[in-house]
């Protein structure tokens, strides 16, 4: 069984279409994959019509949040979140400030390299990019590389675009407790994405994580590629004194980053003990607001003719 739970798609950051995802995830000989494109839902609808027959598509999103880091200041936190509601009001609305906002902000970006003479322009960022994908960084990186100003998306980011580079704008993220609660109610579950990959700037210290366990949190993402044998061992330790689900996944980007599907995995143990927490999330929503919560969707073998 091989289970990858983090992958991005053209609905955010990725190079691959959703149906593309799963074509190359099947043949890339995973049997569950989740779609956690950033601050959006868009791609679920293309995932689950393109699933091959056997592939298990988890639907799914990656929250840009911020929370406190333990040390006087703030920092900011990707949730995974998977098994929601993806019309429940709340995220429907939170998800469509989260991106204007990215848009906005990356348009800021956009137009201080203009005016330092760089040769981007928003419709080199942004044109054609439908609205309800949600843009990032990597847009900006890619239209930087087609001008010829860097060869590849990472020295875009190496040299102008990584947290506290000259071009750099920090987004207006929720608030990370909020979020996990907005998931809740709307039957999903939350898992905290690559809690420890320092290489991304800083990273949240052990007593904010206790803090969100006991704010709802599900699990912690320990098998990321960018965390260490050192970064797993604690991390693991850290979910077993919690009870916190432990999930790995690729965070597959498609041509914007080098890690392959299926590079790190999700132990079956594991991802059923997420679908079990989804299942009870669900059931105990608020009756008000209760929605009801998608679930994972399996391919079937399409007859012919
Ligand atoms: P944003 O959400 O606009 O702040 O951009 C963050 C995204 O940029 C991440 O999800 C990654 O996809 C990508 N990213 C961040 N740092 C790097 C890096 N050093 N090299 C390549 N991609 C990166
Ligand atoms: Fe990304
Ligand atoms: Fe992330
Ligand atoms: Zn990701």
């Amino acid at each position: 069984m091989h289970i990858d739970l983090h992958t991005h798609s053209t609905a955010s950051d990725g190079t691959d279409s959703p149906g593309e995802l799963m074509v190359a995830a099947a043949a890339a000989g995973v049997d569950v994959v989740a779609l956690t494109d950033h601050d959006t839902t868009a791609g679920w609808a293309e995932a689950r019509e393109a699933v091959p027959a056997g592939l298990t598509v988890v639907p799914g999103a990656e929250l840009s949040t911020v929370s406190r880091d333990g040390r006087g200041g703030a920092v900011t936190v990707h949730l995974l979140a998977y098994l929601f509601d993806p019309t429940a009001p709340t995220i429907v609305a939170e998800q469509a400030r989260l991106r204007a906002e990215r848009r906005d902000r990356l348009r800021r970006m956009v137009g201080t390299m203009a005016a330092d003479g760089f040769p981007v322009d928003e419709e080199a960022v942004f044109g054609g990019l439908p609205a309800d994908v949600s843009a990032g960084r990597p847009h900006l990186a890619r239209a930087l590389v087609a001008a010829g100003v860097v060869s590849s998306v990472k020295e875009a980011f190496d040299r102008y675009l990584h947290n506290g580079a000259p071009y750099y704008l920090p987004r207006a993220d929720t608030p990370v407790a909020e979020a996990i609660a907005m998931i809740a109610d709307a039957g999903g579950v939350t898992v905290l994405a690559h809690p420890l990959a320092a290489s991304r700037g800083p990273v949240v210290s052990t007593d904010v994580i206790v803090e969100l366990a006991g704010a709802g949190l599900t699990g912690i993402e320990v098998d990321h590629p960018q965390h260490g044998e050192d970064a797993r061992r604690r991390l693991r330790w850290l979910a077993g004194e919690l009870g916190l689900v432990v999930t790995g996944g690729s965070d597959y980007h498609g041509r914007n980053k080098p890690t392959p599907l299926r590079a790190e995995t999700t132990a079956p143990a594991q991802f059923e003990a997420l679908l079990a927490a989804a299942k009870q999330a669900d059931g105990t929503s608020v009756p008000a607001r209760r929605t009801s919560a998608p679930s994972v969707h399996t391919g079937r073998a399409r007859t012919s003719g």
